[in-house]
């Protein structure tokens, strides 16, 4: 029998894209040389799934709002503070006397709101199915301490919506292995009735190898398939207690992703039994129209319409060091991954 890295050298089959829904995928295939691996006819693209880069400029401009017209305490994960908005990034910002926390997750957010009543505190609650249940619990532990100084800025995204928009974009999905985690792998199993193929995998060498090879073989079989290649962490119907939450706090609602535009029902709002903790209701949040800056290709990057590469500032005027679009900051992001790696 052969080996997977046997059967991905080897392929001699027709050419075929493969999408990395996830950029933590992106990163670890490069920085494991498995793209040395691949021959000429297998195209690896990236895709949407870094959190930090497809949440759209104007969330960064809300939030920048909260800090400097409202006085409001922002506590977020580091990537975002780097992200430019229409004007400045939160770091900007920060030289301007805006108060920026960084935390490591949304309950530590709770925690220096709880331990700071003195301050008004919005967690910045960005990410997929996987990061969603904590931005929950986070509420639900701040109204059992019985605070009023803690809300969320929410740009919860689901993927459902994304496969949707990416129909065609790519011959094979790499499906994410920690949201398939928590949302099962039915829906991934009832795209093959439209023709979406993919398979869902994990992030170890052997793992990635694995589902690279298994998409490769079955490719050549010339019809829609899915394969669970995670099967250790992914079952078929996902985590019941993280849906339960999230479905007990959030509702859907139509949500705007850098480069894809606004995709119907792919954001989660907090219900309104919950809406004392919406930092946009609570601030009464004006809409604000994000700009990006007309020299990046982060949308393109994000719907596998051209590489990192392409874009004409690519390690020039945008490198990690002096980032132009979310996708060279983050570190899920495609960009990055290039500019680290290539
Ligand atoms: Fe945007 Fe920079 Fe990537 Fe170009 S290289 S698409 S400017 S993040």
């Amino acid at each position: 029998m052969k080996t997977a890295r046997e059967i991905i050298e080897n392929y001699d089959g027709p050419d075929v894209r493969i999408m990395e829904v996830c950029g933590t995928h992106t990163h670890e295939i490069f920085r494991l040389g498995i793209r040395k691996l691949l021959p000429k006819q297998v195209e690896l693209i990236s895709g949407p799934g870094c959190p930090v880069c497809v949440t759209p400029v104007s969330f960064i401009d809300e939030a920048i709002y909260l800090a400097l017209e409202k006085g409001v305490t922002i506590c977020t994960f580091g990537d975002l503070v780097r992200v430019p908005g229409s004007q400045m990034s939160l770091a900007g910002a920060r030289e301007k006397g805006a108060k920026i926390h960084i935390v490591y997750s949304p309950a530590d957010a709770e925690k220096y709101a709880k331990d700071h009543p003195e301050e008004q505190v919005t967690f910045l609650s960005v990410g997929f199915e996987t990061t969603t249940p904590a931005g929950c619990l986070s509420v639900k532990q701040a109204k059992e301490d019985g605070i009023s100084n803690y809300s969320l800025l929410v740009a919860n995204k689901t993927m459902p919506g994304a496969y949707e928009a990416l129909k065609g974009s790519a011959d094979v999905f790499l499906y994410p292995g920690h949201v398939n985690a928590i949302t099962g792998t039915r829906l991934c199993e009832a795209l093959t009735e439209e023709g979406v193929s993919g398979v869902v995998a994990g992030f170890t060498a052997k793992e990635l190898m694995t589902a690279l090879a298994v998409a490769l073989v079955k490719f050549q079989e010339g019809k829609p398939f899915f394969v669970n290649c995670y099967p250790r962490v992914v079952t078929q119907d996902g985590s019941r207690e993280a849906q339960l939450l999230v479905d007990e706090m959030m509702e859907a609602c139509d949500c705007e992703w850098r480069g894809l535009g606004v995709i119907p029902k792919s954001g989660m709002k907090l219900r309104q039994e919950w809406q004392e903790f919406d930092a946009r209701l609570k601030y009464q949040m004006p809409k604000i129209e994000g700009k990006p800056n007309p020299a990046c290709r982060c949308g393109d990057v994000l719907q596998g319409k051209c590489k990192p590469s392409d874009c004409k500032v690519f390690g020039k005027g945008c490198t990690p060091q002096h980032p132009i679009g979310a996708c060279m900051v983050s570190g899920e992001g495609a960009c990055s991954a290039y500019y680290q790696y290539s």
